[in-house]
């Protein structure tokens, strides 16, 4: 009697803990009509956002570029690429046959202390790293000598443009935060930093990972409208007509467009579906307020494992001692896969100092990968989950049943995110006319002809780990965009990877806006 009375007691555990995911399910629908209010949203946002400044969340940041690559980009260029874990320097050499990568550095984790420090300790850490690049690449004499050294600098942060070179930085994004350099021109401090190097560079182009993702996607096929990224952050920039551009009267540019840069991150509408974890995880981050860069806190790679975290968490309470043991030790140790310290709160409140700091904590704890593998493992008996619990988290002989539900966790949780950066892109189709809701549009067709009845080709160019790395992220993401759009406007529409595309569109744009050309200059 003792034994059934027990195992009736497990039982009602176990459902318990099966009634916390499905709640948690619940919670993050992500049905086809919720989908639509997402993207009309996104629509009203982003006229909102032309409209005034502060007219709207997004802050729809002009980019000050009007004309795309083409091809005819010619010259050595060097990039500078700022995202929101790594750091990397490129040299380019563009135009002839193809345009190639010369050499680049490795690409390197920023250390977490400059994330947090001053402007002065970045920027001359980066121009420090700049300037042993550019002298290892005088002692290879193969390549060949460029007379003054142009600069395409990828800065992944919401900066409001004062030209194609130069802009101010708004507010710091993805577990960074130095103060000074809020309001400041960032194309000016890493000027100085090199000046101070005695480094003869010059930013050319200042632009957003976005921008040179749309750059590249355009560069290779004319038909890019918009880029998106879904990584460590999330934005997207499309490709605007001055004329809507209400909150700049009088823009005029020789193509009669400009890129724009969303900053979706900071969208939020009362239709995203947000669960109370959600709720929990905005108070305990770096940036807490109800609806800041709720966008991004739903969809981008820095959140993600923690979402995951905290449902695991959730659940384990709900289990019999032994298994609840087992999953917290596991959560504790699952903050090195994928998101803060589990007693995040206490350590906040005993030390107020660390509370400062704590800016960079989601962000190195974070590891996608993992969280992609275990989601993406189909054995049957889920082995790699099996192995990564056990060699990665030292939590050997978790049941079956028990994996199965972490696997259920990552996908909800992955689900929701890709479903509603896809509606966030059909949001912007719509804006601009290519989403099939104004009726079939006539247009161009590809080889020029008048096509009428026919729906334009499209293609958004994407970037990002989540999205180029993690493969059941893109086809549910793919999957939704398709079944937003219906069956008759979705063929017309590319979603097309544009790897690398933020340091190859920083080269490609700094080539197109740098005079007269570096290698005429001879
Ligand atoms: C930043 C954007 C950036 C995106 C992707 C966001 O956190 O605000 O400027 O494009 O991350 O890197
Ligand atoms: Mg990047």
């Amino acid at each position: 009697a003792i034994l059934v009375s027990r195992r009736v007691k497990s039982r009602r555990k176990w459902n318990r803990m099966v009634g916390v995911l499905g709640e948690f399910e619940e919670g993050c629908s992500t049905s086809i009509g919720r989908l639509r209010q997402v993207v009309d949203a996104m629509d009203v946002e982003m006229h909102a956002g032309l409209a005034s400044e502060g007219g709207s969340k997004l802050k729809m940041l002009l980019t000050f570029i009007d004309n795309l690559p083409n091809g005819n980009e010619k010259g050595n260029y060097y990039v500078l690429d700022l995202g929101g874990t790594n750091f990397r320097i490129l040299r380019l050499q563009l135009g002839d046959e193809r345009s190639m990568i010369l050499r680049h550095d490795v690409e390197q984790p920023i250390p977490p202390a400059f994330m947090t420090s001053t402007s002065e300790d970045l920027f001359d850490f980066i121009a420090s790293s700049l300037e042993q690049f550019v002298e290892r690449e005088a002692n290879s004499s193969d390549l060949p000598l460029v007379k003054r050294r142009e600069l395409g600098f990828t800065f992944s942060f919401p900066v409001k443009q004062t030209s194609v070179s130069s802009g101010i930085l708004i507010k710091w994004t993805k577990g960074f935060s130095i103060e000074d350099m809020v309001g400041k021109d960032v194309a000016e401090c890493l000027q100085q930093a090199m000046i101070k190097r005695g480094l003869d560079m010059r930013v050319a182009a200042l632009v957003n990972d976005t921008v040179g993702t749309l750059a590249l996607g355009h560069y290779h096929d004319e038909d890019t409208v918009a880029a998106v990224i879904i990584g460590t952050g999330t934005n997207a920039c499309y490709v605007e007509r001055t004329d809507a551009i209400i909150k700049c009267q009088g823009l005029l540019t020789n193509s009669g467009g400009m890129v724009v840069n969303m900053e979706w991150g900071n969208f939020w509408s009362s239709h995203l579906p947000r669960t109370s974890y959600d709720v929990d995880l905005d108070t305990d981050s770096p940036n807490p307020n109800d609806q800041a860069r709720g966008f991004e806190k739903m969809i981008s790679g820095m959140y993600l494992g923690d979402i995951v975290r905290r449902v695991i968490l959730s659940m384990s309470h709900e289990l019999d001692i032994l298994g609840m043991l087992l999953l917290v030790i596991g959560t504790l140790y699952l903050e090195n896969l994928c998101g803060p310290v589990v007693n995040y709160r206490i350590w906040k409140l005993d030390d107020p100092y660390e509370l400062h700091s704590s800016a960079s904590l989601f962000h190195r704890k974070w590891r996608t990968p993992l969280m992609a593998v275990m989601h993406e493992d189909d054995s049957p008996d889920l082995r790699e989950v099996a192995r990564i619990l056990k060699d990665t988290l030292k939590i050997p002989d978790v049941p079956l049943k028990v994996r199965k539900l972490i696997v259920k966790v990552c996908d909800v949780v992955t689900r929701r995110a890709a479903r509603l950066a896809a509606a966030g892109i059909v949001g912007i189709l719509k804006k601009i006319g290519r989403d099939g809701s104004s009726g079939i549009m006539s247009g161009r067709t590809k080889n020029g002809g008048e096509s009428s009845g026919k729906m334009r080709r499209t293609v958004v160019a994407i970037e990002g780990g989540l999205y180029v790395r993690y493969s059941m992220f893109r086809e549910y993401l793919n999957e939704a965009v398709a079944e937003i759009l219906g069956e008759e406007i979705a063929p017309h529409v590319i979603l097309r990877v544009s790897e690398d595309g933020s340091g190859i569109g920083a080269a490609l744009l700094a080539a197109s806006h740098s005079s007269p050309s570096v290698d005429s200059v001879s």
